[in-house]
């Protein structure tokens, strides 16, 4: 493994002067609550905007409504995104994964029906992976979808899927056949979650909202055109489903927010020890940063560079929780999300869900065995 430093150039600090004046119009400072990482609400007049300046799909290809830049420049609008506590969740799915697998492995009729709709920030994604049967272990998923005339009857739970409340479809792992190599028998579906035989159940999370959500299939009927990909080569698209969703800004820059708002309250004040807070933060940010920036300009060197982006995002989840929970030792408050204070609704908001950073696409524990395998 090598990571060789690498900066933005002229054009890609160029765009993101220009993602920053756009966001100082849309997002003035002041005039909406701002998100913590991705879990950041909704907003489908944002989302819109965002596909007009083709800020989405921007790495799809031109003729289904794409921009055919690179991830580093996604990287760049991304991250200026996060930092502002965008919100983003109407798209985010979409333009992060599903939009990339549907590049990657669908059919033409598949990319020209949904890039497009992709690109332009209209359409809502959710993954449909998790099984309260299988986490970490996703091979022994049991979502089941039976060969019917003209597709498949799908039946089965889905759990902890983010934003399936609000999306129109999601990318479901299911099994579709019984073969001995239990990842040979895995296949992905998109299945429209307004289908008959779909209900969506809220799982309220600690910090109150309910994006979390259990998805229930029962003989849901899925039309043959809507298999992503071919049948029986579901795991290794899935694998490569997630290498999409690893190592971004979103896994170190979730506290951002949170210490900006910090030094807006109490930065005219700052004892010995927020200084040495702020100093090591900065420069342990700045190192996993450059970790994640050399990853989306390895990606566009046409490498795959799967073990760096689960280094990337084992280190950046780990120091996200560290800046949680080092700033609550600075300030003697009981943060409460219906402050009065800016800063103590974010730490209030991060306090609560900070514990979900090193499980949500993958825990720890599972990335370090993929660094350990990767290590040999
Ligand atoms: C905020 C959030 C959003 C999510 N959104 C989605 C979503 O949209 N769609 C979706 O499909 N899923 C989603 N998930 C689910 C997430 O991918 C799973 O929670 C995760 O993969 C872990 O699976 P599990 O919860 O079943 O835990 P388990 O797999 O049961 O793991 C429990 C514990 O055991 C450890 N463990 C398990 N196996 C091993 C092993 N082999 N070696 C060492 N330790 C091990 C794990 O690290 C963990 O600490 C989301 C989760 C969170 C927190």
């Amino acid at each position: 493994m090598r990571f060789v430093a690498t900066e933005l150039t002229d054009d890609e600090r160029a765009l993101q002067r220009e993602v920053r004046e756009f966001l100082d119009v849309e997002l003035a400072h002041g005039y909406y609550e701002p998100g913590l990482g991705m879990a950041s609400g909704a907003s489908k007049a944002l989302s819109r905007k965002l596909g007009e300046r083709g800020w989405l799909g921007m790495a799809l290809p031109r003729e289904y409504g794409g921009g055919e830049r690179s991830v580093v420049e996604r990287f760049v609008v991304v991250e200026e995104l996060l930092r502002r506590g965008a919100p983003l969740e109407h798209h985010w799915t979409a333009d992060r994964q599903s939009g990339p697998v549907i590049n990657r492995f669908g059919s033409e009729e598949l990319k020209r029906r949904f890039l497009p709709l992709v690109c332009r920030g209209e359409l809502t994604f959710s993954i449909g992976m998790s099984e309260p049967d299988a986490g970490s272990d996703l091979a022994s998923v049991s979502c089941r979808a039976v060969k019917v005339d003209g597709g498949y009857e799908l039946s089965g739970t889905k759990i902890w899927t983010s934003n399936a409340h609000l999306a129109d479809y999601a990318i479901v792992l299911c099994r579709t056949s019984d073969a001995e190599d239990r990842h040979a028998g895995l296949s992905q579906l998109i299945v429209d979650l307004h289908s008959p035989g779909v209900t969506v159940n809220p799982i309220p999370f600690l910090d109150g909202t309910e994006d979390f959500n259990e998805v229930v299939f029962e003989g849901v009927v899925v039309p043959a055109d809507l298999l992503l990909g071919a049948e029986g080569q579901g795991w290794a698209q899935n694998t490569s489903e997630l290498s999409f969703e690893r190592a971004g800004p979103e896994r170190w820059i979730s506290p951002y927010l949170v210490v900006e708002h910090f030094l807006r309250e109490y930065g005219d004040d700052l004892g010995p020890e927020a200084a040495r807070f702020l100093g090591d933060s900065v420069a342990r940010w700045w190192a996993i940063r450059q970790v994640s920036l050399t990853v989306a300009r390895m990606i566009d060197e046409g490498r795959s560079p799967s073990v760096e982006s689960a280094l990337g995002k084992d280190l950046g989840t780990q120091f996200e929780q560290e800046v949680m929970a080092r700033i609550q030792t600075l300030v003697d408050v009981e943060p409460s999300l219906v402050s009065s204070s800016a800063f103590q609704r974010l730490l209030a908001r991060a306090v609560l869900v900070a514990p979900s950073w090193t499980v949500r696409g993958g825990t720890n524990e599972i990335l370090r065995s993929v660094i350990a395998r990767g290590l040999r």
